[in-house]
């Protein structure tokens, strides 16, 4: 086996795990949700109001400040 056989070859072992490394790494990011929005910011984004439970506003800006707690 030449020098050049022997480079090529532990250029493929590197390549392959690389890729492995990826592939894990990849699993990890899709947990934390790096393709979208984050999880837990999309939640509360979409979080209810605390006087009627309604979305879109919050209990300060609440059209029914009837409900609103004393
Ligand atoms: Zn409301």
């Amino acid at each position: 086996m030449t020098i050049l056989e022997q480079a090529e070859d532990l250029r493929k072992q590197a390549i392959s795990l690389l890729l492995q490394e990826r592939e894990t790494i990849d699993q990890k990011l899709n947990q934390l949700g790096h393709n979208g929005e984050p999880v837990e910011i999309k939640n509360r984004k979409a979080k209810t109001c605390g006087s009627c439970g309604r979305e879109g506003h919050t209990s300060r800006s609440c059209p029914s400040p009837s409900i609103l707690p004393p």
